[in-house]
C-alpha cells in the first residue's frame, strides 16, 4: 500500500548524484507530470507529488545527509512541526488523497482525516561477515510523538483549541476560481478545524514533539544487498487515531577488503609468485571462517580460477553454501637484486632456445601478429 519509495530511485538518479543532476532529473520529471498538463489523472499527481518531495530532501544538503544515514525516518516532511501545526497540516495535503479513500473517506461523506502513517525507511550498512551469520543490532530512530505538556492538543495547558473561524470547523473552504468554485483545505486550520490561541511552549502547538526511540532489529543471516526487513508498526504514526506505518530496514554491504559477493558465492583475486605459479605449491587463503590451504597445480597462469565449494555464503532463501572462487593473478617479482636478475636472464636464455615448448602462448601470439602484417 502506501510504501515510500527511495527518493533517488523517484529522480531516477545515483547515490552519488550532483547537485545539478539532481536539479535536471526533478525538472524533467517535474515538467512531464506538472498537474496542469495531466488534468484529471491522479496518478501523474501523485507522481509529480513525490517528485517534487524527494528533490525538496535531496536538493538540501543537511536534509540529503540525514536521509543518507537515517532514510525517510531521518527526514520525513510530517516531522518539522511548526508553529500551529503547520507540518501537520502539509502532511494531510499530500498524503489525504491516497488514504482518505481507504479511511471512511471516498463513501459520498465527510472526510474523516483518519490517515494510516507512512511507511519509512531505515538505510542500515552491515559488514559481509554479519551478513553471512547473520546479526542483532540496535538502530536509533527520529520519531514524533505524542507532547506531554499538552497531550496532543497543541494548546498551552489550562487552554483547548477553538473552532476555526474561516471555515466553521469543517477544514474544507470553498474558493472562487473563475468561474468554478473549488473546495480547498482550510488555509488558516490546515484543515484540522481547529484553532490554537496559546500554543503549547515545548511544542509550539504541533502537539507532537520529536524524539528518538531505540529499536532492536534481527538480521538474519544470508541477507543482501537491497534486502528488507520489516518492522511492523514501527512507522510513522497514525493522524487522528489512524494505524502507523511499517519501518523497512533496507540492507547496504559495506565494501570487503578481500572478498566480493555474487549471490551465495564470493569471489577473490589471489596473487602468486611467479615460480608459485611455475612450480606448483600450497598457499593460504583467507576465508569467511578463518584460513584454508590450497594447492597450486604446476604451470598455473594469470586468470585461473580455483573453486573453494562450500565456503561462500549461505543465502537468506535456500540452504546450500555458495562456493568461493579464486582469481589467480602472477605477479611479476618486483626490487630485484643483481643475482635475482641474472638467474632470470639465465632462464630467459634457455626459454629463448625452445620458445614454442616453454612459452605456447607467447609464440601462437607472435604468430598471429606476424599473419596480421603480412
Ligand atoms: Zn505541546
Ligand atoms: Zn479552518
Amino acid at each position: 500500500m502506501a510504501s515510500k519509495k527511495d527518493y533517488y530511485e523517484v529522480l531516477g538518479v545515483n547515490r552519488d548524484a550532483s547537485g545539478d543532476d539532481i536539479k535536471k532529473a526533478y525538472r524533467k520529471l517535474a515538467m512531464k507530470y506538472h498537474p496542469d498538463r495531466n488534468p484529471d489523472n491522479p496518478k501523474a499527481e501523485e507522481q509529480f507529488k513525490e517528485a517534487k518531495e524527494a528533490y525538496e530532501i535531496l536538493s538540501d544538503d543537511q536534509k540529503r545527509g540525514a536521509y543518507d544515514q537515517y532514510g525517510h525516518a531521518g527526514v520525513d516532511p510530517s516531522m518539522g512541526a511548526g508553529p500551529g501545526g503547520a507540518a501537520y497540516g502539509n502532511f494531510s495535503d499530500a498524503f489525504g488523497d491516497i488514504f482518505g479513500d481507504i479511511f471512511g473517506g471516498g463513501r459520498g461523506g465527510q472526510r474523516s482525516n483518519v490517515y494510516r502513517g507512512a511507511d519509512l525507511r531505515y538505510n542500515m550498512e552491515i559488514s559481509l561477515e554479519d551478513a553471512a551469520s547473520g546479526t542483532e543490532t540496535k538502530i536509533r530512530i527520529p520519531v514524533m510523538s505524542e507532547c506531554e505538556t499538552c497531550h496532543g492538543s497543541g494548546a498551552k495547558p489550562g487552554t483547548s483549541p477553538v473552532t476555526c473561524t474561516t471555515c466553521g470547523g469543517h477544514g474544507q473552504v470553498r474558493m472562487q476560481q473563475g468561474f468554478f468554485s473549488v473546495q480547498q483545505t482550510c488555509p488558516k486550520c490546515h484543515g484540522t478545524g481547529k484553532m490554537i490561541k496559546d500554543p503549547c511552549n515545548t511544542c509550539q502547538g504541533g502537539g507532537r514533539v520529536k524524539e528518538h526511540k531505540t529499536l532492536s532489529v534481527k538480521i538474519p543471516a544470508g541477507v543482501d544487498e537491497g534486502d528488507r526487513i520489516r518492522l511492523s508498526g514501527e512507522g510513522e504514526a497514525g493522524v487522528n487515531g489512524g494505524p502507523p506505518g511499517d519501518l523497512y530496514v533496507v540492507v547496504h554491504l559495506k565494501k570487503h577488503d578481500i572478498f566480493e559477493r555474487e549471490g551465495a558465492n564470493l569471489h577473490c583475486e589471489m596473487p602468486i609468485s611467479f615460480s608459485t605459479a611455475a612450480l606448483g605449491g600450497e598457499i593460504q587463503i583467507p576465508t569467511l571462517e578463518g584460513h584454508a590451504r590450497m594447492k597450486i597445480p604446476s604451470e598455473t597462469q594469470t586468470g585461473a580460477v580455483f573453486r573453494l565449494r562450500g565456503k561462500g555464503i549461505k543465502p537468506l532463501r535456500g540452504n546450500e553454501n555458495g562456493d568461493l572462487l579464486c582469481h589467480v593473478v602472477v605477479e611479476t617479482p618486483v626490487k630485484l637484486t643483481e643475482r635475482q636478475k641474472e638467474i632470470l636472464r639465465e632462464l630467459e636464455e634457455i626459454n629463448e632456445s625452445d620458445s614454442a615448448k616453454h612459452s605456447p602462448r607467447a609464440k601462437g601470439w607472435l604468430n598471429k601478429v606476424k599473419g596480421f602484417f603480412d
